[in-house]
């Protein structure tokens, strides 16, 4: 489905980066296929926040930067699909998104949705899957870290307090001293789980290539109005780059250990 119009389906940032860690970015991009035209939505639907996350390929960019690790971005909207759905989830291929109907994705037939698995969905897991291999390849433990950002405000329901979330499951090698951190601060609205956690039966990036694998891994949601240009992207992602620095690149947090399933 892809022209030569269109970017490629995932962008990898720094690929020989030397820190032993992969960064992931599943909402990276609002780009749409041009063979898909503007899906039927409005410019403003599709500047935000059910197109992408907005500030995370920032935050995901400067994270690659300050650890000198590789990062691997998603090449278009989640509008599209979304890269952190399993193929059988009604959410892969949204027709609603925050109250705003998606009008190209309505009763999508089975072609034209195997058609943007294996055209976005497929290459961009395929590029994760080939990143840590390659640390497998060297005999190193990565650690896996997941960026997303979340709305202030879904439609219809009380802004978000929270700035930072911490979502995680079972594995709490880096969520215990991660919170303890975030407790001892006075700046940080965060949540624990809250308003999203780690869901193995609705997130797919994270349970899929870290917790299979048995790999320490971190995801996280920064609010979006404070992430919305670049000095405050590369703000909070130096603030959680401060935060878990030393956990991440810790030899003895660097191990395989199955928590899950
Ligand atoms: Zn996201």
């Amino acid at each position: 489905m892809l022209t030569p119009k269109d970017p490629a389906p995932f962008e990898i940032v720094n690929a020989h980066g030397s820190a032993p860690c992969l960064i992931v970015c599943d909402h990276a991009s609002r780009v749409i296929p041009a063979a898909l035209g503007a899906m039927g939505l409005s410019e403003e639907a599709r500047l935000e926040h059910i197109a992408w996350d907005i500030g995370a390929a920032q935050i995901a960019r400067r994270l690659a930067q300050r650890f000198d690790a590789p990062a691997v971005l998603a090449g278009f909207s989640r509008l599209v699909i979304d890269c952190n759905r399993y193929l059988d989830d009604p959410a892969l291929i949204v027709e609603t998104s925050d109250t705003i109907a998606v009008p190209t994705n309505r009763g999508i037939g089975d072609g034209d949705r195997a058609a943007r698995v294996a055209s976005l969905y497929r290459p961009y897991h395929n590029a994760i899957e080939d990143a840590l291999n390659a640390f497998e390849a060297r005999g190193t433990v990565p650690f896996f870290i997941s960026v997303h950002t979340m709305t202030r405000r879904m439609r219809g329901r009380e802004p978000r307090p929270e700035q930072f979330t911490l979502c995680w499951l079972h594995d709490d090698r880096l969520a215990r001293p991660l919170l303890a951190r975030l407790a001892e601060r006075d700046d940080i609205v965060f949540g624990d789980n809250v308003p999203y956690g780690l869901e193995p039966e609705e997130d797919y990036t994270v349970p899929e290539h870290a917790m299979k694998r048995g790999l320490p891994h971190l995801q996280f949601e920064v609010r979006q109005d404070l992430v919305a240009d670049e000095k405050g992207a590369h703000l909070w992602a130096d603030l959680v780059y401060d935060l878990v620095a030393d956990l991440v690149l810790a030899p003895d947090l660097r191990r395989i250990e199955h928590f899950w399933p």
